[in-house]
């Protein structure tokens, strides 16, 4: 059971975010959801999950695509047990037209918040006695496409710093490790299928098997309750000597 520990989960008040903040307090952990808004619903997500969980949950407004936003969030949510940076945005163009502000917006929120809240949260799993760091990549983080050029180095650099900060603690009771999911139905991506069954005058069922789920081999979407069960898996100490790695769950994506 993780009651007791407090998780942070960095861009969860929608999608996958929500998904996993949801697992950990279904495992009994205290959590602290956030994004960059600060409504009345944000803050009842959080009330919801304390009612139906029974633990500790609080939201906390923070705009990831500031540094020192994101170290205030750590600091804020005063224990960080369990760090998720979940915290994501897409941009699809060619590099010659990639709008720049884009670029950095995209390495901000996706690469430079998860340096930002590890190195505040790192001395406090130090000073706790056990730590858990699960960096939301994709197969994107090891593998590309074309046109998401900020999106794919950003995910290939969140690989990157989880190895690093995995050989940083490799003798603390910390592990770090990337999640890298293939599709999962969230609603960033359940709004992309009206549009690609238009653009491909598909129905609903074809434009997802043969557009979206076109590199995924099974042909079906991961779901938030898998990844959830992977996140709390990776949280438990039967993972403890998991880290430093990447946990692939793509329907076989980069088996290929
Ligand atoms: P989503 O849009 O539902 O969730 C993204 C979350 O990030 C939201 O809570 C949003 O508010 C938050 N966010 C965006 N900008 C922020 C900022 N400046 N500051 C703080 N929070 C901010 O999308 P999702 O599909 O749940 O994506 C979550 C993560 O999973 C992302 O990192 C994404 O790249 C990754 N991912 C998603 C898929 C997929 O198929 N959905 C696949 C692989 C990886």
């Amino acid at each position: 059971s993780l009651a007791g520990k407090t998780a942070v989960i960095t861009g969860s008040n929608s999608g996958i975010g929500l998904g996993l903040a949801k697992a950990l307090a279904g495992a009994g952990a205290d959590v602290v959801l956030n994004s960059y808004t600060d409504n009345d619903e944000d803050h009842a997500l959080a009330d919801q999950i304390a009612t139906e969980f029974g633990v500790t949950a609080r939201y906390i407004k923070a705009d990831l695509s500031k540094g020192d936003e994101a170290r205030a969030l750590i600091e804020t949510a005063g224990a960080c047990d369990i760090l998720v940076n979940n915290a994501g945005i897409q941009q699809v163009a060619p590099i010659e037209e990639f709008p720049v502000a884009k670029w950095d917006a995209i390495i901000a929120i996706m690469l430079s918040s998860a340096f930002h809240t590890t190195a505040m949260a790192v001395p406090m799993m130090r000073k706790a006695g056990w730590g858990r760091i699960l960096n939301i990549s994709s197969a994107h983080g090891l593998r590309a496409s074309p046109y998401k050029s900020a999106y794919v180095a950003a995910k290939h650099g969140v690989v990157g710093l989880t190895k690093v900060v995995a050989l940083e603690t490799a003798e603390d009771p910390i592990t770090a490790n990337a999640i890298c999911p293939g599709y999962v139905l969230t609603p960033l991506v359940e709004a992309q299928i009206p549009d690609t069954m238009k653009q491909y005058d598909m129905d609903r069922e074809t434009a997802i098997r043969e557009v979206i789920l076109a590199r995924q081999p099974s042909k079906e979407f991961a779901t938030l309750e898998q990844l959830g069960g992977l996140a709390v898996f990776l949280c438990s100490d039967h993972a403890a000597q998991i880290t430093g790695t990447t946990q692939s769950m793509d329907g076989g994506w980069t088996a290929r």
